[in-house]
């Protein structure tokens, strides 16, 4: 792992007069970690990535670059670097001269910069378009010229603010792995902001969920789907279903879950519950069974299927349970074709114990 690039942020705030932006703000991104910054849009993301490169005043807390507070340094000062969303290249510079800018502004002979220009545009397999104009280059080819150009600075981090949005669904995948790939090679700190789950998933060491102004988790991508810790996390990634029901610990291990429209269940203690109470949980779409599969599983109810969505591997079956609540249920295409559930069928739905993820008590018990 590298040694330089770990970013810590403590008790970060940011206003824009009355609009809280940011809150409470506690993170630390660690050397040559690839960090996505993910939530919906207006969530604080891009205020964050702004606050860190020096185009965003601080509010409130701190922002340490490898131990030193650059929470007032000026941008040049910081050893970041900011890829913006529409990329910002100078329309009448060639492309190595984008990339060789900013040493022209630190006074760098024309040999040195045009060298370390075209190291970069090698990397980024831009070398063949050194003297094209960016309005000649397509918009992946325009991004890779940008990303050479945040990178000259040698900065210790970079920060990108949705960097793929602008990319039709295939290039976005193909530079995705070239971020990716670039980022290993370089073992640099990368903090990516994105509202896409997908694109998170597939980038991130590390991904911060945020939503309106704060962090509501941080962990690796496959902690996020499989243990989601609020029920906005388990909405937002996809995939999950939210419930709530009422548990009561049981004196030794485990606890009794009683939920509307479903028989009375006890669970083995894979999660720990200090009180009797109401708390939300989730389930994955892909871990509730249809039919005769949920007629052996701990939780099972009676359901009504209303919509079927078909995704090539998998197909989505809604169905509706007692309470009104749809119920989404994603089963691979094979044993969706061996019973071909329909809209108006009645089945039975159900789950087991342990695909259940309870909600810390102060996380939320609703949906929202
Ligand atoms: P995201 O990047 O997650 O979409 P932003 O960081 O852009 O979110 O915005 C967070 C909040 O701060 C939003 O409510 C947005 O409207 C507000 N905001 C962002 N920039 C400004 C600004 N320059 N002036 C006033 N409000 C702003």
């Amino acid at each position: 792992m590298s040694s330089i690039g770990k970013v810590e942020l403590s008790a970060l705030a940011k206003y824009y007069g009355p609009v809280e932006a940011l809150r409470d703000i506690e993170l630390t991104i660690e050397a040559g970690e690839y960090c996505c910054l993910l939530g919906p849009s207006g969530c604080g993301k891009s205020t964050a990535v702004r606050m860190i490169s020096g185009h965003e005043e601080v509010t409130q807390g701190d922002i340490l670059l490898d131990g030193r507070n650059i929470t007032n340094a000026p941008p040049a000062k910081r050893k970041t670097a900011l890829m913006f969303q529409n990329y910002a290249l100078f329309p009448h510079l060639s492309c190595v001269d984008n990339v060789a800018f900013s040493l022209k502004i630190a006074g760098e002979s024309k040999k040195a910069r045009r060298s370390q220009a075209m190291e970069l545009l090698e990397l980024v397999h831009m070398a063949e378009y050194a003297a094209a104009l960016p309005d000649q280059l397509s918009g992946g080819q325009q991004q890779r010229v940008a990303l050479a150009r945040a990178l000259i600075t040698k900065p210790s981090v970079i920060l990108l603010d949705e960097p793929l949005s602008a990319l039709d669904p295939f290039l976005r995948v193909q530079m995705r792995k070239e971020l990716r790939n670039i980022q290993k090679e370089l073992d640099m700190t990368f903090i990516h902001v994105t509202h896409s789950q997908e694109e998170a998933f597939a980038l991130a060491d590390k991904v911060v969920v945020m939503s309106k102004g704060t962090i509501q988790q941080i962990a690796t991508p496959r902690q996020v789907f499989e243990t989601p810790n609020t029920p906005f996390v388990a909405g937002f990634i996809g995939g999950h279903n939210i419930f709530s029901a009422h548990f009561e610990p049981l004196s030794g291990n485990g606890y009794t879950v009683t939920m509307d429209g479903a028989a009375a269940c006890t669970c083995g203690s894979q999660q720990h519950l200090e009180q009797a109470g109401t708390y939300g949980f989730s389930v994955r779409a892909d871990h509730i069974r249809l039919e005769e599969e949920a007629s052996g599983l701990d939780m099972s109810m009676p359901a009504t299927v209303v919509l079927t969505e078909y995704q090539g591997s998998h197909v989505i079956v809604h169905c509706e349970i007692d309470s009104g609540d749809i119920v989404q249920v994603n089963i691979a295409d094979d044993r969706y074709f061996a019973t071909r559930p329909e809209p108006g069928q009645k089945v039975s739905l159900g789950w087991a114990c342990r695909d259940m993820n309870v909600f810390p008590p102060n996380r939320g018990t609703a949906k929202n």
